[in-house]
């Protein structure tokens, strides 16, 4: 089931798998939100994930 995250910046990171939304956050983080790059563990990304 396709999961999604709704950033507070604004934009919203969609997966397929909880793979690819974990692949998909790490890479708006580091490009969006680098001071935050590795502050999020997988753990911590999937917890603010909801079904699509
Ligand atoms: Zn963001």
């Amino acid at each position: 089931m396709p999961k999604q995250i709704d950033c507070p910046c604004g934009e919203t990171v969609t997966g397929e798998t909880d793979d690819e939304l974990v692949s998909a956050t790490e890479a708006h983080i580091s490009e969006r939100h680098p001071e935050m790059v590795g502050t999020k563990s997988r753990e911590e990304i999937l917890a603010m994930a909801h079904d699509a």
